[in-house]
């Protein structure tokens, strides 16, 4: 495992929005590997995209055949972010090192460990002569960094799942493997736009000032949102919708000067039973009511749209099986919880396909000096192989 993982790591697969060139030669060490540990139906989707010079995406399909007509989902992704600030990396980031208990390198946690470990928790049962209970499919995709067209969204346009499929998303997760997230918020990034009247900063009455209104705007309509918009889930760290102003733009360089004009953006993060128009047509309201005491005009614009799938029950079937895994290999129970930002369960759970979300995890993707704890990526093989077998270890 030690050996693969840091053999694909080498392979960079770089989106070619980040100026790499794709997924096409790791898809390719991939899909030689699967077939060198034995599996017989190893797939590969490409989907087409210019930008890279094969001009191919792959998305590959590792699949083994089960006792019941139940299909159940391992997605992945190949694709990693670029490595950031070399500078800020202990050593080549696509150099994997392997320490006593680590391993460190761009895409060993995001998302190379769970890729590796559900191949080889899947081939144990290979190896042991096991069919698996329901028709197993890994799924390594392309394009997860950056909005998923090439990658499950291809996919899910091929028809590959069906709605009472299941499905694991390992690409968040708690140290030790703790937490199943089964449901997220809503995202609204906004950009308000405030145009008053400059003027000299003695005469205030003759302009309109942006800065104030746009400060009355940002401090009224966060009040009134979260007393409109009050409920809370206990599922989520923070429980309740946050609604929070964040950057605000230089409205000019001096200090004497009324500004005419001042721009600054919301993040909102809104919990999935709320509808984001909902909490538009309120903030639209509440800027209405500035406009009319200011003399200021205020336009209010999306920078991002996400609005959040349905949660998957913690009382699911996915969610269950899952959980009785973790509990035999970790003897702790991992509990549901809700995440503020959005994974790609979220195209699975909108098409009614319930979706674990669930790793051991560093918490270090994207950061430099990115790592693994190698006993994690053995943990959740073991997680994966039992998951897989289900009641068929039982009767071998
Ligand atoms: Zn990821």
């Amino acid at each position: 495992m030690v050996e693969s993982l840091c053999s694909m790591v080498k392979i960079k697969a770089i989106g070619p929005e980040s100026h790499g060139e794709g997924e096409a030669e790791r898809g390719k060490y991939l899909a030689a590997l699967a077939k060198q540990i034995g599996f017989k139906s190893v797939e590969v989707l490409e989907s087409v995209d210019t930008r890279v010079p094969t001009g191919k995406r792959p998305n590959i399909i590792v699949r083994m055949k089960g006792t019941t007509d139940r299909n159940l989902w391992v997605v992945t992704h190949m694709d990693t972010v670029p490595e950031g600030d070399v500078a800020a990396w202990k050593h080549p980031p696509f150099e994997p090192q392997v320490t006593k208990d680590k391993i460190s390198g761009r895409g060993v946690e995001d998302n190379g460990q769970e890729l590796i470990a559900s191949l080889f928790g899947l081939s144990a049962l290979l190896k042991a002569g096991i069919a698996p209970e329901c028709n197993i499919g890994l799924v390594f995709v392309s394009d997860e960094e950056h909005g998923n067209t090439h990658g499950i969204d291809f996919l899910i346009d091929k028809g590959i799942f069906q709605e009472d499929d299941m499905a694991v998303v390992p690409d968040h997760g708690l140290p030790g493997g703790t937490g199943i997230a089964v449901v997220e918020k809503s995202i609204a990034w906004l950009e308000v736009d405030v145009v008053g009247r400059q003027t000299h900063a003695s005469t205030p009455d003759k302009g309109v000032n942006a800065f104030e209104a746009a400060a009355r705007f940002a401090v009224d309509a966060v009040e009134s949102l979260r007393t409109k918009f009050p409920q809370q889930d206990p599922l989520f760290d923070n429980p309740r919708s946050t609604f929070e102003p964040t950057k605000c733009d230089s409205n000019g360089p001096n200090v004497n000067t009324i500004p005419g004009r001042q721009t600054f953006s919301f993040d909102f993060r809104v919990l999935p039973d709320y509808k984001l128009d909902d909490v538009m047509a309120e903030l639209r309201g509440v800027a209405d009511s500035v406009e009319k005491t200011t003399g200021a005009r205020i336009t209010v614009s999306w920078l991002q749209r996400a609005d959040a799938a349905p949660k998957t029950d913690p009382g699911s079937e996915i969610v269950t099986r899952l959980t009785s895994a973790v509990e035999s290999v970790r003897g702790t129970t991992p509990h549901p919880f809700g995440i503020g930002g959005g994974t790609c369960a979220a195209p699975f759970r909108k098409k009614g396909i319930e979706s674990a979300v669930w790793s051991s995890s560093t918490e270090t993707a994207h950061d430099a000096n990115e790592y693994i704890l190698i006993d994690d990526m053995v943990s959740d093989a073991q997680v994966y192989a039992l998951l897989f077998a289900g009641k068929n270890i039982e009767k071998s």
